[in-house]
């Protein structure tokens, strides 16, 4: 984590006869830790990518299916028992959706993990956020499909075998289903699925890490599947070739180039130290020109961007 991001690579373009230059991140020599923050953001940005293009397809499919994100939350605990009550609490989800009053209701769903800690008491609370994708069926009345926040509570309370009622949420996702295509609205809702393990800021509460707990956390989360999803999505997920972890040359933000815009080369950036923070900086140490393809085309891109 500590060298993550010290190597950059910007696709550096001109625009018209302006000075200045536009440059896109191209790649980075990232660390893909889960606890990063710079690769957290990252990892979130491509969870979204992923999670709104497989839903785009099974709505496509599935017109009127409706989503409602499920919440299911635990007591808070010392960091030293996380571990363990992840083991529970993914255990007790599987059983949950293994009940047949849920498996008959809501065959489709995906799954994501958060921690969150408490400033205060230095506790984690792990939660899950589950998007459910529910047939119109479920909220007809004479079907007896529909699910009530208190039963939902109830069986994951029996699903977990604890003596106190665990905390649930549920609620519509607006804009993604109930008969129109997946738009902005809705692929703002289906981010709230795709947040970070653990919100990056975290980890800069204080200005030294002396006191957060990121071995615990890293042993907590090692080998653990944070994200899961029915075989049906994942079958939309194969078929798309959407793979869990980002691509080498994902681009957070869809990268839109302006009109005209002329691709110069690709820049490469060093960290370097300096004596004090303020002396660090990241230096150009290569500059690689584009080579047009061949004398005829020109090398005006505008929307893909070269290897
Ligand atoms: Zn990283």
């Amino acid at each position: 984590m500590h060298d993550c991001g010290k190597i950059l690579a910007f696709d550096r373009y001109r625009i018209g006869d302006r000075e200045e230059r536009l440059r896109i991140l191209a790649n980075g020599s990232f660390c893909r830790e889960r606890l990063c923050p710079t690769c957290m953001k990252r990892n979130s940005a491509w969870q979204h990518v992923r999670l709104s293009k497989a839903v785009e397809h099974y709505l496509r499919a599935n017109p009127l299916h409706q989503a409602l994100l499920l919440t299911l939350t635990v007591r808070n605990m010392p960091v030293d028992q996380l571990r363990d009550w992840l083991g529970r609490l993914f255990k007790a989800f599987w059983k949950l959706m293994r009940y047949k009053r849920v498996k008959n209701a809501v065959p489709t769903w995906y799954r994501t993990t958060e921690i969150t800690q408490n400033a205060e008491t230095g506790d984690v609370h792990p939660h899950l956020h589950i998007v459910l994708f529910c047939p119109p069926e479920y909220f007809k009345r004479a079907k007896n499909l529909y699910i009530t926040q208190p039963e939902w509570a109830a069986m994951f309370k029996r699903a977990l075998q604890v003596d106190y009622t665990p905390v649930c949420d549920i609620r519509a996702m607006p804009g993604v289903g109930g008969g129109a295509p997946l738009d902005d609205l809705g692929r703002k809702s289906l981010f709230e699925a795709c947040k970070y393990v653990c919100e990056p800021g975290m980890f800069f509460e204080d200005d030294d890490l002396e006191d957060f707990p990121l071995i615990e956390l890293h042993d907590a989360l090692h080998g653990r599947r944070l994200i899961g999803m029915s075989a049906d999505l994942q079958r939309v997920m194969d078929e798309q070739s959407l793979p869990e972890d980002e691509p080498e040359a994902f681009i957070p933000e869809n990268a839109r180039l302006p009109e005209g815009a002329v691709l110069e080369g690709r820049e490469i950036y060093h960290w370097q130290r300096g004596k004090t923070s303020a002396d660090s900086r990241y230096v150009l140490v290569e500059f690689l020109p584009w080579r047009q393809p061949s004398a005829s085309k020109e090398a005006v891109m505008t929307s893909t961007l070269p290897d």
